[in-house]
């Protein structure tokens, strides 16, 4: 059994960042309207995710993090209904089975809460705690006891960054929720609850806003919304982000999309700034969930592209001719 736990540990949790992601959708999944990230040592060390959402009582703290506990899904299906960011109930335990966890958590209908300590996926305590309401996850020394993936952690400063990346996603998606980063002590990001643009220009600080475009059109069922750059700003990497129905999504079509409608504009190598939110019936498309992406695909994918192409290419005339 311990063979099959580090395997499946594998596959969520490959870095900080991948703790992260988890930990923040759990918070989101749970209503957090503040959530508060803290990595200490790039993570490495500490990385601490406080949700002021749902929490959990006693008897729900001390599942959590067992082999697929889950609120969330009754069957199969609901994977692909997508409301929640919940996978099968295999997040808490893995990093619970690969490094020192704290979990605290108080549900607002009670008056005290209730913590754990799980070291390699044991429980070592378990105690009520005075707290506020939400709950509070600490997970110290990943893969402690897993010595051939720790030497693959990367640098404190390339795990940070990481981690730091999947931040600005979660933020970017749930504009809603207030969201605070700290590295080392130290506010990277304090996002208090916003409108989608306003968070854009809360993460992107070095776009000057004067050349970026917004985009906001639909057709039919669909719906686009979000920010492009002028070809002017134009960039060395990739800086195309695409959510579908308010979740990253990897997307060729879309990418390619982006691309194709800047394609009078931009050279060979370089890249133009987007960061858009795709929204259709979740009949029009469907998801090959994994844990570490989410790919997917459109049952009707011209008609996608075609749209994202002109809704883009639209803005991009009006405003340059
Ligand atoms: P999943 O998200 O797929 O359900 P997880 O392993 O990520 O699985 O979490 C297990 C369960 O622990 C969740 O279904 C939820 O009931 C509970 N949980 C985890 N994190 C939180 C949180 N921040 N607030 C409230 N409940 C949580
Ligand atoms: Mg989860």
């Amino acid at each position: 059994p311990q063979v099959v736990t580090k395997i499946a540990a594998g596959e969520v949790v490959t870095g900080v960042h991948s703790v992260v992601k988890e930990l923040v959708e759990n918070s989101l999944d749970a209503g957090a309207k503040k959530i508060v990230v803290e990595l200490v040592g790039g993570g490495k060390s500490q990385i601490v995710v406080s949700d002021d959402g749902e929490g959990m009582e006693k008897e729900d703290l001390l599942l959590c993090y067992q082999p697929h506990t889950t609120s969330k899904i009754s069957n199969f299906e609901d994977i692909y209904k997508l409301e929640t960011f919940g996978f099968r109930g295999e997040a808490l335990h893995s990093i619970c089975s690969v490094s020192k966890v704290t979990i605290r958590s108080r549900p607002v209908y009670l008056p005290v809460g209730h913590e754990i300590e799980v070291v390699a996926g044991h429980l070592v305590y378990e105690r009520p705690v005075s707290m506020d309401h939400g709950t509070v996850i600490i997970v110290k020394d990943l893969f402690f006891n897993v010595p051939a993936r720790r030497k693959f952690l990367k640098s404190s400063a390339v795990e940070a960054r990481m981690a730091t990346e999947v931040f600005e996603r979660l933020a970017l998606s749930k504009p809603q929720v207030h969201f605070v980063l700290t590295r080392d002590q130290q506010v990277v990001y304090n996002l208090p609850s916003a409108d989608f643009l306003t968070r854009v220009k809360q993460i992107f600080t070095d776009i000057p806003i004067s050349q970026i475009l917004q985009i906001d059109s639909s057709e039919g069922s669909m719906k686009l919304e979000g920010v492009i750059g002028l070809p002017s700003i134009v960039r060395t990497s990739r800086s195309t982000i695409v959510f579908v129905n308010e979740r990253f999504v990897v997307s060729q079509l879309l990418i390619n999309a982006i691309y194709s409608a800047y394609s009078d504009y931009l050279e060979h190598g370089q890249h133009p700034f987007a960061v858009l939110k795709l929204w259709l019936p979740s009949k029009e498309f469907d998801v090959n969930v994994h844990p570490q992406k989410l790919e997917v695909k459109f049952t009707n994918e011209e008609k996608v592209f075609t749209f994202i192409r002109d809704s883009i290419k639209n803005q991009l005339k009006k405003t340059i001719a």
